[in-house]
């Protein structure tokens, strides 16, 4: 499975990856080889942009992890939730909150896949997408519009001088 996945190495880029708000991805760390993969869903409402929902594949099935309040780039492990609040899986992605915090580069010790399909859209993206970065063109350009919230955390200018370049 992680063999299909693609590295995002630089924290920005994780960062919109993450907050797109319909990606999937790999955590896994280097320390104890150890890796989960997460999914990101956005709530039915539509108005409702404060939220992301996160749910983690175990057993070969995706078990609800709980809310991630964009604002304070948060986990919030609600009262539906299963899995043991002291699961690997639950500490890794506390940990990649934690790092999108800090001003620190990504640590090396623990690398960040997605798989393959847009973060905005959940569609499998294609050779000539932004491939590596995780994100369709269309969806690229569209970053943000309906979610003001992510625009302050992540740095899409920074981003966009970054696509023009390649
Ligand atoms: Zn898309």
């Amino acid at each position: 499975m992680i063999n299909k996945g693609i590295r995002i190495l630089d924290k920005e880029d994780i960062k919109l990856y993450f907050f797109g708000g319909k990606g999937k991805f790999i955590l896994k760390s280097n320390k104890t080889g150890k890796w989960f993969m997460y999914k990101i869903t956005k709530p039915k409402d539509k108005n409702n942009d404060e939220i992301y929902y996160i749910s983690v594949l175990l057993d070969g099935n995706y078990q609800y992890l709980g809310i991630i309040k964009i604002d304070d780039i948060d986990y919030i492990r609600t009262q539906k939730v299963k899995v043991d609040a002291v699961h690997d899986c639950i500490s890794g992605i506390k940990w990649l909150l934690k790092q999108f915090k800090n001003d620190k580069e990504f640590p090396t010790d623990m690398e960040f896949y997605h798989m393959g399909i847009c973060c905005c859209c959940a569609r499998t993206l294609t050779v000539k997408d932004n491939i590596e970065l995780g994100i369709g063109p269309i969806c690229f350009k569209n970053y943000g519009k309906k979610n003001k919230r992510i625009m302050r955390i992540v740095k899409i200018k920074d981003l966009q001088k970054k696509i023009k370049r390649k």
